[in-house]
């Protein structure tokens, strides 16, 4: 099964993707988090990308296709896709990849959220450069502040999470996300609008019940 949650910068998708991957079987596939991966190993695709990740810009389309269908490969097509496609062209050029080895999106999870609380969420997040894990200021505290619970590293505040860049990564969205939504629905994909703006409990609850009824209509259809 291949599920894609799409939203704004800062709406919960990873913390939302590390909640539920496991229930369903699922590989987290999060382009940020593998871009960033790259960086911090220093990879030539890494270099690539940093002055794109740091203005908040994109990175390009045939640079992140090219990532995300080898990750797909190796996840065997069972994922959870955060943050890709981000564009219409990356939306089309995976349906074409995905074609070509039988395979299919399965759902669309859009998370809604105003603008304001998007950027309290992204100024507030501190990430673990180490294990990835990421906490709110105010929101999800860790145990001890400023280190993170699972592996006591110092946490830190992604270049990209800076005020300054935060406005930019709202208007890339807008520009150029936003449209992969409609991309779903003209295409006849299920779509579950989820609000994004409630307690990371609430929305776990209801993307938990949109991919249970999907595999409930998926059993009854056969
Ligand atoms: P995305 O992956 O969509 O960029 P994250 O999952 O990293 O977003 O969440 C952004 C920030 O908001 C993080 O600091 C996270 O702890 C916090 N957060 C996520 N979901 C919620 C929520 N439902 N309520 C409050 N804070 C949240
Ligand atoms: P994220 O962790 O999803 O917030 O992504 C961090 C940054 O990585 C983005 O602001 C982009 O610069 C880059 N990035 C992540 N995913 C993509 C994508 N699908 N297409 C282009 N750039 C991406």
């Amino acid at each position: 099964m291949i599920v894609v949650l799409l939203g704004p910068p800062g709406a919960g998708k990873g913390t939302q993707c590390k909640r539920v991957a496991d229930r369903y079987g699922l590989v987290h596939l999060s382009s940020g988090d593998i871009l960033r991966a790259e960086r911090a190993a220093g990879s030539e695709l890494g270099e690539k990308a940093q002055s794109y990740m740091d203005s908040g810009g994109l990175v390009p389309d045939d640079v992140i296709i090219e990532m995300m269908v080898g990750a797909m490969k190796q996840a065997e097509d069972s994922c959870l896709l955060d943050g890709f496609p981000r564009t219409v062209v990356q939306g089309e050029q995976l349906d074409k990849a995905l074609e070509q080895s039988g395979g299919k999106v399965d759902a669309v999870i859009n998370l809604g959220i105003a603008d304001e609380i998007i950027t309290n969420r992204m100024t507030g997040r501190r990430s673990c450069t180490k294990c990835g894990a990421v906490y709110h200021i105010e929101n999800l505290k860790p145990k001890v502040e400023g280190i993170c619970d699972n592996d006591g590293e110092v946490l830190v505040q992604r270049e990209d999470d800076k005020a300054e860049v935060v406005a930019n990564r709202l208007k890339i969205y807008y520009e150029q996300t936003a449209a992969v939504v409609d991309y779903y629905k003209n295409a006849g994909k299920v779509v579950f609008d989820i609000d994004a703006g409630g307690d990371i409990e609430d929305v776990t609850v209801a993307i938990v019940k949109s991919i249970d009824g999907l595999s409930a209509t998926e059993a009854v259809s056969g």
